[in-house]
This record gives C-alpha cells, structure tokens and sequence, in this order.
C-alpha cells in the first residue's frame, strides 16, 4: 500500500512569525494523525523554524527549489547540502511557477532530482500540462516529454523515493480542478509510462495531485485507486483548511 503525502506550498507567503503561528496551531489539529505522512514546505527564510518546531512530530518539512550544485558562484540559491543540513527532508522540483518564471528547464530539473536524491531528500517532481495542450489533446505527449526530461539517467535504485506532483497548469491557483476521473485517467497513465521505463517499483512510487485541491474537492480526488497524495497551494495557507484537507 502505498502512504498518501498530503503537501502544503506556501509559495512566497509568511514570514517566520506567521509560519510559527500556523504551525503552533495546525500540530494540534493533526496530532496522531498516522494514515497519512504530512509536509510543510515554507519559504527559505521560514524553513529552519518550521524544521525545529515540527521536530519529533508527524509532520516534515521541505524547500520549494533548490540548486543542483553542492555549492558555488550561484548568488540566491540553496543546495541540496544545504538542505539537508538544517533538517529538511524533502524538496519540490519543477513546479510550474518555476518552469513559468525562472528558467526552470527539463535539464535543469533532471539535475536536481539526481542531487537531490543523492543526498537523501525526497523530490517532489512537478509535471503538468497548460490549458490549451489539454484541449487539444496533447496531455500524454507533455507528460511523457516532461517526465523523459526529467528522469534521464535516472538511478533506478532510488526510484521509490521519488514522488510525482501531477499539477495541470490550469488547475493552480485558478479554483478549476481536473474531476477526479480526469486526474485518476492522467495518473493511470503516468504510472504506466514510469512502469514501463523503471519497472514494477511505479507501483511503489506515489503521484500526487495539485491543482486548487479544498477541502470540499478533497476526498473525491483522494479516494482515486491511484492518486496517493496532494499538492495544495492556496488552502494549504490556513491551518483549519489544511488540516481538514489532511483528513480528507
Ligand atoms: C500549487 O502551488 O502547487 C498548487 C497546487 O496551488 P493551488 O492549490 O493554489 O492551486
């Protein structure tokens, strides 16, 4: 059985301050909530004191970006090692905005999944179509092209530590979600093609879903044989939603 992630993005939102308080008032929500594994990921200014106040809890915590390089002439940037050693334990790659606004290309992403797992983070490896690729049905071809990028050379042996974020690009931060048959097909067809290229462990691998995940859409997409998780951005900025999202 694979344990569903359920992945709060905070984008460029709270300060420290404000993400202490969310966290001093969402652990009680969701304490001894075990069915599912829950990850916060905070902007890099907020990351050590969410790290330090979820510490021993149920609750991870993880970057939005980072470096491929372990450390460097590269002004503005985090590496892996850097993550890794205030205590976060996973990391978003590839996610839309940054393939929309910093150059975030399928080259670059491949980079950052093979540092990443190499130091022991979990990448959550973003893909999704635009609107118009959807509607003329080029959906297989974008995912299949994004993914092949993504994960070439990939070291299998990591493979089921790997998560894929399934974000159609429409979907974020718009209130439009894909139904939850349209996500089930698209991570069906998602887990055929990294079975076909990695073999039986896609069935270990989890596939989340994003894209304006509420509370009230929550269970419907979550119940889906093959949907193991979420991506949540905007309801994932109050703990009362966030945590009725956890307990779908
Ligand atoms: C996201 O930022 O990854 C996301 C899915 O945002 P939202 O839930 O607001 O659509």
């Amino acid at each position: 059985m694979r344990k569903k992630l359920i992945a709060a993005n905070w984008k460029m939102y709270k300060t420290p301050s404000e993400a202490l308080n969310f966290v001093e008032a969402f652990l009680p929500l969701v304490a001894g909530h075990t069915r599912d594994e829950i990850a916060l990921f905070p902007s890099i200014t907020s990351l050590p004191t969410v790290i330090h106040r979820v510490r021993g809890s149920n609750v991870a915590a993880g970057a939005q970006s980072m470096h491929w390089a372990d450390e460097g002439a590269y002004t503005g940037h985090t590496s892996a090692t850097m993550l890794t050693a205030v205590g976060a334990t996973h990391v978003l790659i590839g996610h839309s905005e940054n393939r929309q606004y910093d150059n975030e290309t399928d080259e670059r992403i491949n980079l950052k999944v093979k540092s990443a797992l190499s130091h022991g983070l979990i990448p959550l490896l973003c893909v999704g179509e635009q609107k118009d690729e959807r509607q003329c049905g080029k959906t297989e071809d974008v995912l299949v092209s994004q993914l092949a990028g993504a994960l070439a050379g990939f070291p299998k042996e990591h493979a089921d530590r790997l998560v894929i974020a399934y974000e159609p690009v429409w979907a974020i931060g718009t209130g439009l979600t894909a139904t939850p048959e349209t996500a089930e097909e698209t991570h069906l067809m998602i887990r055929t093609h990294l079975e076909k290229h990695l073999g039986d462990v896609a069935n270990e691998m989890r596939i989340l879903y994003g894209g304006s995940v509420k509370p009230d859409n929550a269970s419907a997409l979550l119940n889906q044989p093959n949907i193991d998780g979420a991506l949540v951005g905007g309801a994932s900025l109050k703990p009362d939603s966030f945590a009725a999202i956890v307990k779908y």
